[in-house]
């Protein structure tokens, strides 16, 4: 890493006014570079490492936004409990080769008098969805003014979020808006479970119990692999394997699943059989901290 921030240092730029990150993507434009993008919500780990190389791969400029986005938050302390490592994000930006790292506040992206929604259509309505009221409103109307704001040619975004990134994907579809979304595969631990900001706020007990998640998914992975096609089945493994976590040490049930589906991975419609490449989302609750993963089969 000190190899690596001795080579970038001085060269990345740290901006907060969109005015500002427009008139720069704008210049980047006019040398012809290509502009690629990486949007996050900071406390970077190594799952958003791997998406910047990713960036630095497909891109000549790559910009990191990090904006703790307050309207895709479903309760207030969510938002304030976010964890935000501002000084140190930029040290692993400035370390991946970033040459701009993009922090509007809340007060800029969102202006005064601001009531202009982007609301996405039925694949909001899956999954996290029924959940997360409002979650994926907030997301695309932040990322795409986000957008507006690199003008990237192409964005990259992790299979963590898998709904997400198919919401995004949509709307730039939708709206026409010129960025090529590049998708990026889960990044994991060595124990499995997939790096998340928020897995910080695990206690050891907490930890052992949402490992159950990604045992579960490749539980009905080996289940796959042995043949079994019914969706069924592979929802059993998964849910039968989270609800034989350990109890918590003082009794109960150390993990709640929130849900499990087995669905086509371009509508996120459940489905009877595989058939096709076919997707297992999982959303589980762990301590205080709401766990998503998933697992593509047949791809
Ligand atoms: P966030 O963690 O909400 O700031 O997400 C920023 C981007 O990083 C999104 O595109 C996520 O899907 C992606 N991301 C977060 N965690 C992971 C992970 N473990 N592996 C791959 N991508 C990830």
């Amino acid at each position: 890493v000190a190899e690596a921030l001795k080579v970038h240092t001085g060269t990345m730029e740290r901006v907060t006014e969109f005015r500002a990150m427009q008139a720069l993507s704008r210049a980047w434009h006019r040398e012809g570079k290509r502009i690629a993008f990486v949007p996050t919500m900071g406390a970077l780990h190594d799952g958003h490492a791997a998406l910047l190389r990713e960036g630095a791969r497909r891109g000549d400029a790559l910009v990191l936004s990090v904006f703790v986005n307050p309207t895709q938050f479903n309760r207030a302390e969510d938002y304030h409990a976010y964890p935000r490592r501002l000084e140190r994000d930029l040290q692993v930006a400035e370390a991946a080769g970033v040459r701009c790292v993009f922090t509007p506040d809340a007060g800029q992206l969102y202006p005064p008098g601001h009531q202009t929604w982007i609301t996405p259509g039925p694949l909001a309505d899956r999954l996290c969805g029924p959940f997360r009221p409002g979650h994926f409103r907030g997301v695309c109307t932040a990322m795409s003014a986000l957008f507006n704001a690199v003008q990237p040619d192409v964005a990259v975004f992790g299979e963590k979020q898998y709904q997400q990134l198919l919401i995004v994907r949509r709307m730039v579809k939708d709206l026409h808006i010129p960025v090529e979304i590049a998708a990026h595969p889960i990044v994991r631990d060595a124990d499995g479970l997939a790096l998340s900001s928020r897995n910080e706020r695990l206690g050891p007990a907490d930890r052992a119990a949402a490992l159950t998640v990604p045992r579960g998914l490749e539980a009905a992975r080996q289940l796959y692999l042995s043949g079994e096609r019914r969706a069924r089945a592979l929802w059993s493994a998964v849910t039968r394997t989270i609800g034989a976590a350990p109890a918590r040490p003082g009794g109960g049930p150390s993990i709640r699943l929130e849900y499990c589906h087995v669905c086509d991975p371009e509508t996120l419609v459940d489905v009877d059989r595989v058939e096709g490449p076919t997707l297992i989302a999982v959303a589980a609750h762990a301590g205080s901290v709401r766990l998503i993963d998933n697992m593509i089969l047949g791809r």
